[in-house]
């Protein structure tokens, strides 16, 4: 992608209203545009994140059997007044013109949805189990929206609703729910603690939370230092220096950002939709649900909150926009430009994701736009690199900066 034709304009101004970390560097870096309290357009540059992370999130929901759908955002009330929750705050209601009432609400969760259409489906043990799950928006008017992108009041979720014959293949299936989180974590860079924790709405069981330590998560979790066994504050008998209760380390206090929540439900919301099955004897039973979400703004906040310095963004490979920002200093000079178009088409050709500053500005504009936006690997081609028939290779994270052979075996090998 040519930045002189990309729709990318970086900034200097920070957001007045949002003094977050992510949200400062992603509007500066011009990865998102904030239309209003919590509510974000992603741009380009920003949408590649987004997709970075939700092909690693199908991956590994594809991995454990789950299967993608995609279900409305516009539901009727009949959904949440069946679970009694019509009335919860944060619940968004509409009418359409000509009516009083609101006759529907915009999606804040969708169990009652997955659960009305597992009953249409399900009539046998041998239809279970089962999983679904989608990536699509949720609406929740959030008290504290001024978080960037870790609190939205409009926000993408990950949802996966898995359906059961029994608790013990519901408790079987959430083990395995939760290995394939810590990959999805892992893969996004981010350290998450297993976290013990209420349930928030759903009040039928203990759920488990993935934290991620940030000083500027909203979340108060204790955690062993030794086996890094985590419970939240909200649940927890435990206070700081106490000896953990799996090992015997010490826990301490941290403050952290949920990324990840996992729920068993049992038969909570088969029973308001009447979803049961036939079991090999003939008799019928409700069918044990579980749902298992993940914010996809949420983890890019975070990443961007674990993962910056004070002149931007340094992303991980996998999530980053592109892999590699080519920079030419001088590109009107003959010789710097032939040689920057060349490298820009073969490594396009070699279909390495590649961002190339074309633009004819100064060094020193280009060198802090390329920090924010925190590519892994900055190319420099420049009269001077030219002229030692050499390139430069700067790593983001590390700050490293070194001169390379300028051919493309060398610069494919540095940045896999
Ligand atoms: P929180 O406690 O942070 O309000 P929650 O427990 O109500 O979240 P869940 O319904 O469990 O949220 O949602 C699953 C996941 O969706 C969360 O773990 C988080 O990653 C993400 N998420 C929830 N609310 C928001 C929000 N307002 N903005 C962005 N992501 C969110
Ligand atoms: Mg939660």
């Amino acid at each position: 992608m040519r930045q002189s034709q990309y729709f990318l304009k970086t900034s200097k101004n920070t957001p007045s209203d949002d003094v977050s970390i992510n949200a400062t560097l992603l509007e500066q870096g011009g990865f998102v545009y904030k239309n209003s309290a919590g509510i974000y357009s992603y741009l380009p540059l920003g949408w590649r994140v987004v997709q970075k992370i939700a092909h690693i999130i199908r991956e590994e929901m594809d991995g454990i059997g789950g299967q993608e759908m995609f279900m409305p955002a516009l539901h009727d009330k009949h959904y949440l007044k069946a679970t009694g929750r019509w009335d919860v705050d944060v619940v968004f209601k509409v009418n359409s013109g000509d009516q009083k009432e609101p006759q529907f609400n915009i999606s804040w969760t969708h169990e009652e949805i997955m659960s009305e259409i597992a009953a249409r489906y399900v009539s046998s043990y041998r239809d279970l189990p089962f999983a679904t799950y989608q990536i699509q928006t949720k609406f929740r008017n959030e008290a504290r929206a001024k978080s960037g992108l870790l609190r939205g009041r409009e926000f993408m979720m990950k949802d996966l609703y898995s359906f059961h014959r029994d608790e013990e293949d519901l408790n079987r299936y959430y083990e395995i729910v939760r290995d394939a989180y810590f990959k999805i974590f892992k893969r996004c860079d981010l350290e998450a603690l297993y976290t013990l924790a209420a349930g928030g709405d759903f009040t039928s069981n203990y759920t488990h939370e993935f934290q991620v330590v940030c000083p500027v998560g909203e979340d108060t979790i204790f955690v062993c230092e030794k086996c890094d066994y985590a419970e939240n504050k909200e649940i927890s008998k435990l206070k700081k220096g106490n000896p953990c209760p799996k090992c015997g380390g010490v826990v301490y206090e941290k403050k952290s950002i949920e990324v990840g929540n996992i729920f068993r439900y049992g038969t909570k919301y088969s029973e308001p939709f009447n979803l049961q099955f036939t079991d090999e004897k003939g008799q019928r039973k409700f069918v044990q649900s579980g749902a298992y979400g993940i914010g996809l703004g949420r983890v890019m906040g975070t990443v961007v909150e674990v993962s910056h310095d004070s002149n931007g963004i340094i992303w991980p490979q996998s999530l980053a926009p592109f892999s590699v920002h080519l920079v030419s200093l001088e590109p009107t000079s003959p010789g710097v430009h032939s040689e920057a178009e060349g490298l820009y088409s073969s490594l396009q050709r070699r279909g390495i994701e590649v961002l190339y500053d074309d633009r004819d500005l100064s060094a020193g504009s280009k060198f802090t736009d390329s920090d924010l936006i925190g590519i892994p690997w900055r190319l420099l081609v420049s009269p001077k690199t030219r002229k030692a028939g050499k390139l430069e290779v700067k790593n983001r994270k590390t700050g490293k900066i070194e001169l390379v052979p300028a051919d493309l075996e060398t610069v494919s090998k540095l940045i896999r």
